[in-house]
């Protein structure tokens, strides 16, 4: 229920399956009971899920008795094992650019009528760089270092004209650019636990950044990277980029300034906390003492309770954690129809154990498909393992897509679907490939503009 608060779970603990009865909630300032016939599914977060699980008694039996909380079921990882992205942010000034505010009449004119400007983009938040360091996995394959571009966040013209000084009284200042260093695989390992038994009080977290010094051995490497970036040419010569020096309490008294003493002293300072909790109910296999849910998001222990968010990663993605916990939900979605509808079809009509009967990804033959319509006349056309629901095109060329030489496209972002048509009438956003062009001709009478 919307707007309600989850305060425990239900458990018969006199069973010796342990069985999920059901979950109380707050809504409206009162108390409320739901039973669960089969199964409760807890998505509360990395935070959140934890905390319920200790207010239902399912966790480590010493922290649950000393706040006198009786315990359901002995579970010792809930609310370990709780970790994040770790970072630390340096400034720079672009010292031939100056800093104005982006959003005026002009820019929106220009996306507006061609999709293109400050508008059209997240600005420097979009690039990104992922790197292994001497650290990282030996496969290669897990970076353990990422670099997030930021800086000039887009404000509107305050005097309404183009290209307005950001500050009026300054109309030299540079714009600035922040380039930060983020751990992806961190070592250190903060815990959570209950203040008490009040479902309402926030938990107590202990985050541990920086405990172990490859972390920070991790943050100094980024720091490196991003200085040689710095002294580029063509970021030096087109830009006029300068680190922007700031102060870190005393490290630069104690330590020769930017020696590896200094930075480890800096990133303790001033250490930067990503928004990517994890790993605070981890999957594991009952074999680990530590694992709080199965392969299956099951948790251990307790028949009919799945928990499907951040918190069961074992360890962190090599990246922002959003689109994985999505993944997580749908895996998730999946296991339970494996258990209670396995037959259910899906939306390419096929069902588990043939999830694409007229094109499954092994047996598809490529070759013999001379027209998507004719081989799938009643469906959109998917691809093999990229659902695209809503009809858009299947992204850049490469190996993974067929060549379809029936069809009349100069490339595979300007193919469209039959299907695509039809959108186009009504979202300017969802066919945002196929016939964008055509549409905001006829929408702005600027035929042949591009
Ligand atoms: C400020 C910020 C910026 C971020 N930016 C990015 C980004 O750019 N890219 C990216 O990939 N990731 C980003 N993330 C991370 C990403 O949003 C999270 O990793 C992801 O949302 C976690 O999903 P989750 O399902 O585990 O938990 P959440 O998304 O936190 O969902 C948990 C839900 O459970 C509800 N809830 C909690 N406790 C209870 C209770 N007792 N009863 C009822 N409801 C409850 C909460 O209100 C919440 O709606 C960002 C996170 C933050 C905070």
């Amino acid at each position: 229920m919307l707007n309600s608060t989850a305060t425990k779970i239900l458990v018969d603990a006199n069973s010796n399956t342990k069985q999920i009865r059901g979950v109380e909630f707050i809504y409206k300032n009162k108390k409320y009971t739901v039973r669960a016939k089969k199964e409760v599914i807890v998505s509360g977060g990395a935070v959140n899920s934890p905390q319920l699980l200790l207010l239902s008694g399912i966790g480590p039996r010493s922290e649950l008795q000393k706040i006198a909380i009786p315990v359901v079921h002995d579970l010792p990882g809930v609310g370990k094992n709780l970790h994040n992205h770790v970072t630390f942010y340096l400034d720079f000034l672009l010292k031939k650019e100056k800093a104005f505010n982006d959003l005026d009449w002009e820019v929106l004119t220009e996306y507006l009528l061609f999709k293109k400007g400050p508008m059209s983009s997240t600005g420097m938040s979009q690039l990104t760089a992922r790197i292994n360091t001497k650290y990282a996995d030996p496969s290669g394959r897990h970076p353990d270092l990422q670099i997030f571009f930021a800086g000039y966040a887009p404000k509107c013209s305050k005097t309404g004209e183009a290209r307005a000084p950001e500050d009026p009284n300054d109309i030299n200042m540079p714009k600035h650019l922040t380039v930060s260093p983020v751990v992806l695989h961190p070592k250190s390992r903060g815990a959570l636990t209950l203040k008490s038994r009040n479902p309402l009080d926030p938990p107590s977290m202990v985050a541990n950044y920086l405990k172990e010094p490859e972390d920070v051995a991790i943050l100094i490497e980024g720091i490196r990277v991003i200085q040689r970036l710095a002294n580029t040419t063509v970021l030096k010569q087109k830009y006029g980029i300068e680190f922007n020096k700031e102060s870190y309490g005393n490290c630069e008294q104690l330590h020769r300034y930017d020696s590896d003493a200094y930075w480890d002293c800096a990133v303790r300072y001033y250490t930067g906390a990503e928004n990517h909790q994890a790993g605070s109910c981890k999957m594991g296999p009952a074999s680990d003492p530590m694992a709080v849910v199965d392969p299956e998001l099951q948790v251990h222990g307790v028949q009919g309770l799945r928990v499907m968010d951040a918190s069961i990663m074992p360890t962190l993605v090599s990246g922002n954690t959003h689109a994985t916990c999505v993944m997580i939900a749908e895996k998730g979605v999946q296991f339970i129809r494996e258990k209670y509808r396995p037959n259910l079809p899906n939306r390419f009509g096929g069902n588990l154990n043939n999830p694409f009967p007229s094109h499954g990804p092994q047996k598809f033959n490529y070759s013999s498909i001379k027209d998507p319509h004719s081989a799938f006349p009643n469906k959109r056309p998917s691809y093999p393992g990229i659902p695209h629901p809503i009809g858009i095109s299947p992204g850049p060329p490469g190996n993974q897509y067929p060549p379809f030489p029936n069809r009349q496209y100069n490339n595979y972002h300007q193919y469209q679907y039959p299907s695509q048509k039809n959108f186009s009438n009504s979202s300017p956003f969802i066919n945002s490939y196929g016939n964008r062009q055509q549409r905001y001709n006829n929408q702005y009478d600027i035929k042949g503009q591009q």
